[in-house]
């Protein structure tokens, strides 16, 4: 989507941090880390939310969520991480590209506010 920010740092017309990528998914570091390691993975193909998943992303969705150890593995998070996905306003669902949220190198908050 041309005015979407996560689909312009995904192709790389915007700069970022990106500490992984491959032919589905950019992983790069959050602009206002919430945490000490703050990554977003997103997929390339524009997606607005979860809620906009179909049957037909399954194995994108798969691919996505099986990555996210190996994130870890080059991020050093060794003694666990957090992963966040917020979907919509109650979620507080601020870019509308779906993007994954790992956060770890501290103690997480639960429940979150
Ligand atoms: P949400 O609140 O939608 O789940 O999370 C959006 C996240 O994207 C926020 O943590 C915010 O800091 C991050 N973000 C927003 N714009 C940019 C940007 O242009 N570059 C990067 N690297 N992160 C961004
Ligand atoms: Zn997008």
């Amino acid at each position: 989507m041309s005015d979407c920010i996560f689909c312009k740092i995904a192709n790389g017309e915007i700069p970022s941090e990106i500490v992984y990528q491959d032919e589905l998914i950019t992983v790069f570091k959050d602009a206002s880390p919430m945490a000490p390691v703050h990554v977003l993975m997103v997929p390339k193909v524009h997606i607005s939310s979860m809620d906009e998943l179909t049957e037909e992303d399954s194995s994108l969705i798969s691919h996505m969520m099986l990555k996210i150890k190996h994130i870890a593995k080059i991020l050093e998070l060794d003694n666990g991480y957090r992963v966040v996905i917020n979907c919509g306003e109650d979620g507080q669902q601020t870019v509308k590209h779906l993007h994954i949220h790992i956060l770890g190198k501290r103690k997480m908050i639960w429940p979150p506010g």
